[in-house]
C-alpha cells in the first residue's frame, strides 16, 4: 500500500523536516533521492504535539507529485530505551516508540528505524529480554502496517544490537515476529566488528547475515563510511569515500541485488548542506 512507483535503485539520504515535513520531500528532490528517511518529531524528546490534519495532507501531496520514487523510512528518537529495568524509563520508551509507530502510519510511512537499546548494567540477556517483552506491549497497540526496523548497532558502551545474533534474539523472542524487521548500518556493522575491508568481506557479512537473520527481514540499509576502524565499538560517521570502508565494498550494498528491496540511506557528515549528498550519491552509483 505505501509504495507506487518502483526503481531499480532505491538510495537517498536523512534529511531534514525543517519548515515542515513536507520540505524533506522538496529537499529529496533537489538531490535526485529515489529514498530519504526522517525525523518525524524532535528527536530530542520522547513527546511530540499531535500531527495538524494539513500537515498531513501536505507531506502526502508533495510526496504524490514528487518525481522520485518514493520510499520514505522513519528513524526514532534515540531517547527510546526498550532494554530499560527501570519501570519509569521503560514505560516511557513504550509510549514513545507508540507515538512514533502512529506517526509513520499518519503519514504513510513503512519502516520505522529503532535503537535497540543499552542494558546499563543488567546484562544482555536480560536486556534482550526487556526489548523483547517492551516491543511485544507497544505492538498489541499499534495495528498499523509500519514496520519496526532494529538498527545494527556499533557496540558503545552497554548497547545492545551489534551482533546479528543478540538482534536475531530479540525478534525470536516477540510474539509479532511479522512487524520486527532490521535495519544494517555499515558504519556501525565495521565498529562493532564485522570487517568490511574487502569484497570477500562483503560476501561473508552478507551471508552471516543470512544464516543468522535472513535477508528477507532487511529493510533499510544506512550507507555510511566510518572514522573509526573495525572493533573499535565507536559510533563516528564519515563521509563516503573519506572513512575506512572503501569506497568499493560500500558499493556493494548499493548494487548488489540480493539488496535491491532495501532503501539505501546515508547519514553522513552534511557538506554544503544536504546538497552534498548529490555528490555521494553520484560517487555510489
Ligand atoms: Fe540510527
Ligand atoms: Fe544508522
Ligand atoms: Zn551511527
Amino acid at each position: 500500500m505505501f509504495t507506487k512507483k518502483t526503481t531499480s535503485l532505491l538510495l537517498g539520504s536523512h534529511l531534514s523536516i525543517q519548515g515542515g515535513l513536507h520540505k524533506a520531500i522538496e529537499r529529496a528532490e533537489e538531490i535526485g533521492a529515489t529514498a530519504i528517511q526522517i525525523w518525524t518529531k524532535n528527536g530530542r524528546t520522547l513527546k511530540a504535539t499531535p500531527l495538524l490534519p494539513e500537515d498531513i495532507d501536505n507531506f502526502k501531496t508533495t510526496l504524490k507529485k514528487s518525481s522520485i520514487t518514493q520510499m520514505v523510512v522513519a528513524h526514532a528518537s534515540y531517547l527510546i530505551n526498550l532494554a530499560s529495568s527501570d519501570t519509569h524509563i521503560a514505560a516511557n520508551s513504550r509510549a514513545g516508540l507508540l507515538v512514533e509507530l502512529e506517526r509513520c502510519e499518519q503519514l504513510g510511512i513503512p519502516y520505522l528505524v529503532v535503537h535497540p537499546g543499552a542494558h546499563t548494567g543488567i546484562g544482555e540477556e536480560k536486556g534482550i529480554e526487556n526489548i523483547a517483552h517492551n516491543l511485544d506491549k507497544v505492538l498489541e497497540k499499534f495495528q498499523g502496517p509500519t514496520i519496526i526496523a532494529l538498527e545494527t548497532m556499533a557496540g558503545q558502551g552497554t548497547t545492545l544490537g551489534n551482533t546479528f545474533e543478540q538482534l536475531n534474539m530479540m525478534r525470536n523472542l516477540t510474539t509479532f515476529k511479522n512487524k520486527i524487521g532490521f535495519c544494517f548500518d555499515t558504519c556501525h556493522v565495521n565498529s562493532a566488528g564485522y570487517h568490511l575491508k574487502t569484497s570477500e568481506d562483503f560476501e561473508n557479512v552478507i551471508s552471516e547475515f543470512d544464516n543468522i537473520i535472513g535477508l528477507n527481514h532487511l529493510k533499510v540499509i544506512h550507507l555510511n563510511d566510518s572514522k573509526t576502524e573495525c572493533d573499535s565499538h565507536v559510533d563516528r560517521h564519515e563521509n563516503i569515500g573519506k572513512g575506512t570502508i572503501p569506497l568499493k565494498v560500500l558499493k556493494l550494498f548499493v548494487h548488489d541485488p540480493r539488496l535491491v528491496h532495501a532503501p539505501k540511506i546515508l547519514e553522513t557528515p552534511e557538506q554544503n548542506g544536504h546538497l552534498g549528498y548529490k555528490d555521494e550519491m553520484d560517487l555510489l552509483r
